[in-house]
């Protein structure tokens, strides 16, 4: 498929119900840094798109920092000594801490308090906490739930195990027409968290899908990997060939209501920047552009300055900035079909200006050429957006000197890249613009 068709398909379906439907799916499963969650995460993603799982060692040195053991985990509650479950991971898997040792035994309720986390402000939400660097264990509780433990002692277990295992990560590779690759990375890390983890993992599946059926020229990576060590462990395994990675961008809460914002790569001035910007600057009317900081998700590592690869972060809401971040009401109500439907869009008209840029020569350079005689004037003239395209025709042949891309183009003319890209085409066809040799950016 051609992907001026992708308007059309994209017209046609819904693609956020299934978006959300997906994202449905993975909500039950315990995922963590490692472990079986994260492998029955990639296995489910298996059905919609080809991707290899990858399995890296425990103990295995990534630059400065060390695969860690394989977590599982099976159940883990506490209960009445008459055996009442009063915190039940069976029922949200928010409630225990993430990668806590086991621990099985009866504990006075003084000596739990350590050991318990709650949010007095949201009385009915469960935090989402993780231990993954430091031995510890706890559990995760409505500060209503914590309020009613108020018996002398409680039969606490945690039936999990950290044993020496692997770091399980996925990857879908699209080859192009080009070994030069655009890297598409998310995060599989957290459990029961809706925007945070599963809408990212979300969109990356469904890009990839649109991506697979479309003539490419570049090569595409989807990788789905655990926050930070994840990113770590890809890099120090692909470290030879991130050379070829030209765009890249790291999604994560994409499925809120909120306004876009797109987090620039450390360049700054990457061209994914400027081809998201200016998507967002055309079709997008509330958005944010923010600058780079060294914190965040996994843009810290591919933006790290021994790679200082070209990668932005997309995101609607900044996380940290909406209330239900890390918490059990980030949930599948908190995520909308409309916002995941509008994330992919922008991604894919962001991917149409990577895929179709180039630079032109126009072929009668001296003086205007007579676009009434090649009928690209009359052509135009019934049409709505007449007046643009008129004047998008005579930027184009303007700036086509070799030197500039579609992208300066449509930036200096203020004008959306397809239609740039429409009058370009047009122009062409004409034979009055011929393609700069070396002219893809
Ligand atoms: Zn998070």
């Amino acid at each position: 498929m051609e992907f001026s068709k992708i308007n059309e398909v994209l017209a046609t379906t819904r693609e956020g119900q299934l978006l959300h439907d997906l994202m449905s799916m993975l909500y039950p499963i315990c995922r963590s840094i490692t472990g079986e969650g994260v492998r029955e995460t990639l296995r489910q993603l298996q059905q919609h798109v080809p991707l290899e799982i990858r399995e890296v060692a425990s103990g295995t040195k990534v630059f400065d920092w060390t695969v860690p053991l394989e977590w599982n985990i099976q159940d883990a509650y506490i209960a009445t000594t008459r055996g009442e479950r009063v915190v039940d991971f069976r029922k949200n898997n928010l409630h225990v801490v993430n990668y806590s040792v086991p621990v099985r035994g009866t504990f006075k309720r003084a000596d739990l308090d350590g050991h318990l986390h709650s949010l007095p402000e949201r009385p009915d939400w469960i935090p989402y906490r993780t231990s993954y660097y430091k031995e510890n264990w706890g559990f995760c509780l409505t500060h209503r739930q914590l309020s009613e433990l108020n018996e002398p002692e409680y039969e606490v277990c945690i039936d999990s195990s950290l044993q020496p295992g692997h770091l399980s990560y996925g990857e879908v590779f699209l080859p192009g027409a080009t070994e030069e690759e655009v890297l598409i990375s998310c995060h599989v890390c957290h459990p029961s968290l809706c925007n945070d983890n599963l809408s990212g993992i979300a969109v990356a599946t469904y890009l990839a899908k649109v991506m697979q059926k479309i003539v490419r020229r570049f090569s595409y990576r989807f990788v789905f990997i655990p926050g930070t060590i994840g990113s770590i462990t890809w890099l120090a395994q692909n470290q030879e060939r991130t050379n070829l990675i030209r765009h890249g961008v790291v999604l994560t809460g994409v499925g809120d209501s909120g306004n876009v914002t797109y987090k620039r790569s450390r360049q700054g001035n990457a061209y994914v920047d400027r081809a998201i910007t200016h998507i967002l600057n055309h079709r997008v009317r509330a958005h944010r552009v923010v600058d780079f900081s060294p914190y965040g998700y996994d843009e810290r590592q591919y933006c790290s300055p021994g790679f200082n690869l070209p990668v932005g972060c997309f995101m609607r809401t900044s996380h940290g900035e909406y209330p239900e971040y890390h918490t059990s009401a980030d949930n599948l109500e908190f995520v909308a079909a409309e916002a995941l439907q509008e994330s992919l869009e922008i991604l894919l008209h962001a991917i149409h200006v990577i895929e179709n840029d180039a630079r032109f020569l126009n072929t009668n350079p001296c003086c205007e050429p007579q676009l009434g005689r090649r009928g690209l004037y009359r052509a135009i003239a019934g049409q709505k957006e007449g007046a643009q395209k008129e004047m998008a025709l005579l930027w184009v042949l303007n700036l086509s000197d070799g030197q500039h891309t579609l992208l300066d183009i449509a930036e200096r003319a203020n004008t959306p890249f397809e239609v740039i890209h429409a009058a370009a085409c047009a122009l062409k066809e004409c034979n009055l613009l011929e393609e700069s040799r070396g002219g893809r950016p």
